[in-house]
């Protein structure tokens, strides 16, 4: 009998899982099962809509789906349709791949006002999530904060100041590109703790900021490190240094050369979110850097503005029935044990952090986990049990052939030179398929 598998999200976390075992010598079957009835995780919902190319892997993906051991089942919530415990009883061995889509808080005074939000929910709301369709944050600002010095920070700031003919190609739905493109912004104020040498983003990114139609990068050359110092790998080295030198041709760079700017401001870290029911400006603390930390100074600045989104990384949300380290905002595991059957791969594994590929080891290791746990398995009721428990509870599966129905519709509605046209609701996915 074949070892029955289920995996709980269908990022890349979970594709690479099902990709190393459908590829071992083990006769298996697994089911990727998913909430909403589109997979591709954070592929689709995080990933920035004017970086196309970045997304390619889901064309890997969907033939690790086509697999003829391998089913999908969209529009499954475990924990809601079916608990944990019902499928650990229904097979040998089950995979969380849920991810950390929420926002960590901040921590500060006046967060709680509108017009703040976390990067976890306003990249959802610019990539058509369902669940962030309505969020309707006001951008008729002129000013934008954006806490954090990565690449979802360079995402966000980008997004707001490209222009209508840059973002023609991308599948940025109507209802965020129609405010952004309407909007008065002139000024994106990226804000960092710690200095150049630290920020997190990778140099591609960093560079595209000075190539922009519309917008020109600003940085004070006072808060430039003369050179990369300190202990680190060779390629951290490399990266920074590449950093540095992007920077510094920032420097420079007059304000006035187009009608937006992106500041980049370092050494900075906010204390306080200032403003009545809205936000209207951020209070912030200098900095410097001591052993790699950041350090108050004592000395304040405020930066007006009418929109923060705080891109300061994800969490996870505890999984029912199922162990949580709260300070790691990950699911307790032993190098992605969990319990007996029970195994974590990706973002709810490690937390938040890496690339797409970096999720491949951690579905390699699982695969080889499940298999030396289990041995050839088998005995549980697996796929039979799962579509006889949905039927009953009349839960409406998408399977990866609706999915590519419901991609080939989006395709198909998309204007000329985009990708796809985002259906951006499960209603409006699930009419697809009649
Ligand atoms: C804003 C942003 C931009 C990024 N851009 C890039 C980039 O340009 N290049 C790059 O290489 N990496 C990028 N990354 C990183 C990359 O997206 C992650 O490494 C990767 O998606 C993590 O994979 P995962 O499978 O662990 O989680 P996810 O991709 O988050 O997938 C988790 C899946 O689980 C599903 N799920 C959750 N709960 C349940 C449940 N109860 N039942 C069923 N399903 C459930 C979710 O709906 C989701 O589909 C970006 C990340 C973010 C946040």
């Amino acid at each position: 009998m074949s070892l029955s598998v289920a995996i709980i999200g269908s990022g890349p976390a979970a594709f690479y899982t099902a990709d190393a075992l459908v590829k071992s010598d083990s006769d298996c079957r697994v089911d990727i099962i998913e909430r909403l009835p589109c997979p591709y995780g954070l592929i689709r919902f995080g990933v920035a809509p004017d970086h196309e190319k970045t997304k390619n892997v889901m064309r890997a993906f969907a033939k690790t789906a086509a697999h003829e051991d391998v089913n999908f089942y969209g529009n499954v919530e475990i924990g809601k349709d079916i608990g944990l415990p019902e499928l650990r009883d229904m097979y040998d061995a089950v995979v969380l791949a849920v991810g950390a889509g929420s926002d960590r808080a901040v921590g500060i005074p006046g967060e709680d006002k509108k017009g703040v939000f976390g990067s976890a929910t306003f990249v959802n709301w610019y990539n058509g999530h369902p669940d962030f369709r309505d969020l309707n944050p006001d951008l008729d600002v002129k000013g934008v904060v954006v806490l954090g010095n990565g690449n979802v920070a360079i995402d966000v700031a980008r997004v707001l100041v490209k222009t209508p003919g840059e973002m023609a190609a991308t599948d940025l739905p109507d209802y965020a590109a129609d405010p952004i493109q309407a909007s008065p912004l002139s000024d994106v104020y990226m804000v960092g703790r710690r200095g150049p040498n630290e920020a997190k983003y990778t140099n591609v990114e960093l560079r595209e900021m000075g190539h922009l139609e519309n917008c020109v990068p600003q940085i004070e050359a006072a808060q430039l490190p003369d050179s990369v110092d300190g202990e680190m790998s060779d390629r951290d080295r490399r990266l920074r240094e590449k950093n540095l030198a992007t920077v510094r041709e920032f420097v420079g760079r007059t304000a006035d050369e187009k009608p937006k700017r992106v500041h980049f401001v370092y050494y900075a870290q906010p204390v306080e979110i200032l403003g009545g029911d809205n936000v209207e400006a951020v209070r912030f603390e200098r900095t410097e850097v001591r052993d790699g930390r950041a350090v108050g100074l004592g000395e304040y600045f405020e930066i007006s503005c009418g929109l923060v989104v705080a891109a300061i990384g994800y969490t996870s949300k505890p999984v029912a029935d199922t162990p949580f380290d709260e300070r790691g905002g990950i699911v307790t595991n032993d190098d992605g044990r969990v319990a007996d059957g029970l195994y974590a791969v990706g973002w709810i594994k490690r937390g938040p952090s890496g690339v797409i590929g970096s999720n491949k080891p951690d579905g390699k290791l699982a695969a080889e986990q499940i298999l030396a746990d289990l041995g050839p398995g088998g005995g549980k009721s697996g796929r039979s049990g799962l579509e006889a428990m949905l039927s009953e509870r009349s839960v409406r599966a998408v399977d990866f052939t609706g999915w590519q129905q419901i991609e080939a519709a989006e395709i198909a509605n998309a204007r000329e030179g985009a990708p796809r046209k985002k259906f951006v609701t499960v209603a409006e996915m699930l009419a697809v398929l009649g």
